[in-house]
């Protein structure tokens, strides 16, 4: 349910995103492991799940994010702040979304068209291709929810931001030139042949977008992860992602 085989095979693959994959696979040790009841989820995940999410951050998270774990302050009401949509400090979001993993999220107000989910009306954290049976023809455009484990299907053409329809501009690694993206071998082969950015020219936020096709075995909210070289090209170009993921890329 939360990717650990795949976490596992990307860690060994990509070594710019192993501490990241490191810090995920303890956080599935612990999303895993917790039995969350079903009345009161909220307060148990509050006092079960954020003590063991804090500790598995300064054991296995990369050093700053671990350093600043250590040395905060956590307040009672951090998981009714983060469901109000509060304003949060950096790592006081990525402590409540890690501890909410485990806490069925309830319905909201959300619709396909808008790009906001159907079920929680949250926002999308990342753009997939399902595999297609005929090869020239792409897959279904699928979005996957930023706050619930919910997946819905949404037009190719269109920015599930601002609506806007046929401005949006393709990232494929080949147009970066940014030398962090690192070994492309001679041949030519990607080192993300499945991960590309899709922005908007008119609200200039963007997603990452993982395409089955190239790679059936990904898991879409964990391939978004090792993007990190994509997410910080397009930082650099002046676009946004339209949700940082859970370690705020
Ligand atoms: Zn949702
Ligand atoms: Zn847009």
């Amino acid at each position: 349910m939360y990717g650990r085989e795949r976490a596992e095979e990307l860690r060994e693959r990509y070594p710019h995103a192993a501490e990241i994959f490191g810090l995920y696979l303890a956080l599935v040790e612990v999303w895993e492991s917790a039995a969350v009841p079903e009345k009161g989820a909220l307060e148990w995940a509050a006092a079960h799940v954020l003590p063991r999410v804090l500790t598995a951050t300064a054991t296995a998270g990369p050093r700053p994010l671990a350093d600043a774990i250590t040395g905060a302050k956590v307040h009672d009401g951090l998981l009714a702040a983060w469901l109000a949509e509060e304003e949060l400090t950096p790592i006081e979001r990525y402590v409540a979304r890690a501890t909410m993993r485990v806490v069925p999220v309830k319905k909201g107000q959300g619709e396909e068209k808008t790009g906001k989910c159907p079920h929680c009306g949250g926002p999308p954290q990342v753009s997939f291709r399902t595999a297609s049976e005929d090869p020239l023809v792409s897959g279904r455009r699928m979005l996957a929810c930023a706050r619930c484990p919910d997946e819905w299907n949404f037009s190719a053409t269109t920015c599930p931001n601002c609506g806007e329809n046929g401005k949006r501009t393709v990232h494929a690694e080949a147009r970066l030139k940014s030398p962090q993206v690192g070994r492309v071998t001679p041949s030519g082969d990607a080192v993300f042949p499945h991960l590309r950015a899709e922005s908007c020219q008119t609200c200039h936020r963007y997603l990452i977008d993982v395409d089955l096709g190239q790679d059936p075995r990904a898991v879409p909210r964990v391939d978004e992860l090792a993007a990190v070289p994509i997410d910080l090209h397009l930082a650099d170009q002046g676009y946004t992602k339209i949700t940082p993921n859970l370690m705020g890329f």
